[in-house]
């Protein structure tokens, strides 16, 4: 069974009335709790030491789910490189919502990684717009979302390998929702839904996705690529 680490600064959560009645577990609480339903899940937060991301957690997790907001400067840079090494070695990263914005995803991305943002409790409506790709398997032809904080374009990233969701808001703007990339070994997807003030993260079909990104971000078996100085596999004829 896959190992999976679910990790949240569980910052809002303390300081916010709103958030705790919403998540009373914290966010990483209720998403842990649909995730072991196909996983082996451990969560691990910002106050923890070393954030609950120690060199033996990481090298134990297949797959890590990343939720930050307020907190990203208080991520210590020593910790943001152990997890990019992971990245880069095979791990698999699934950056959610407010994530956009935290070190590990700008530092993955190489870009500002800004976008539009706007809380108007206004309808989002997500677009499967690759229905063949495993993240959408078991999905319809789009998720509704009655409540959500609005994300618009332009969203400064690099342009994915692959794009799963597309979400148009009430409001007029549209964002590229579902985000996948390849960074060395590992692989990245971005998910922009999960605002803490709604209960996205109770929505059967938003499970659904987070259950198959785990799934297709786990590391592959194959080895290793070897670098550097390589003897010829072929008599080389001399010239
Ligand atoms: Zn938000």
């Amino acid at each position: 069974m896959l190992n999976v680490t679910v990790w949240n600064e569980n910052r809002h959560e303390q300081s916010s009335e709103e958030v705790r009645s919403v998540y009373p577990n914290g966010i990483h609480g209720a998403i842990a709790d649909f995730l072991k339903e196909d996983y082996e899940v451990r969560t691990a937060t910002l106050d923890e030491p070393e954030h609950g991301l120690s060199e033996a957690v990481l090298n134990n997790t297949d797959v890590l789910l990343w939720w930050g907001h307020i907190a990203h400067e208080e991520v210590s840079d020593e910790i943001v490189n152990r997890v990019h090494q992971r990245v880069l070695d095979g791990m698999g990263l699934i950056v959610l919502h407010s994530g956009h914005f935290s070190k590990i995803f700008k530092k993955l991305m190489g870009t500002g990684c800004d976008l539009k943002w706007r809380e108007a409790d206004e309808k989002e409506r997500m677009w499967i717009v690759d229905p063949t790709h495993p993240i959408a398997e078991g999905l319809g032809e789009k998720i509704e979302l009655e409540r959500e904080e609005m994300y618009g374009e332009h969203f400064d990233i690099p342009a994915p390998d692959e794009l799963v969701f597309v979400s148009w808001f009430e409001g007029g703007e549209v964002f590229r929702s579902g985000c996948t990339y390849k960074r060395g070994q590992g692989k990245v997807f971005y998910f922009r839904p999960g605002h803490e003030t709604y209960p996205t993260y109770y929505h059967k079909d938003i499970q659904r996705v987070m259950k198959n990104a785990v799934a297709w971000a786990k590391p592959t078996t194959i080895p290793k690529p070897v670098y550097g100085n390589a003897k010829p596999l072929e008599t080389i004829a001399s010239k």
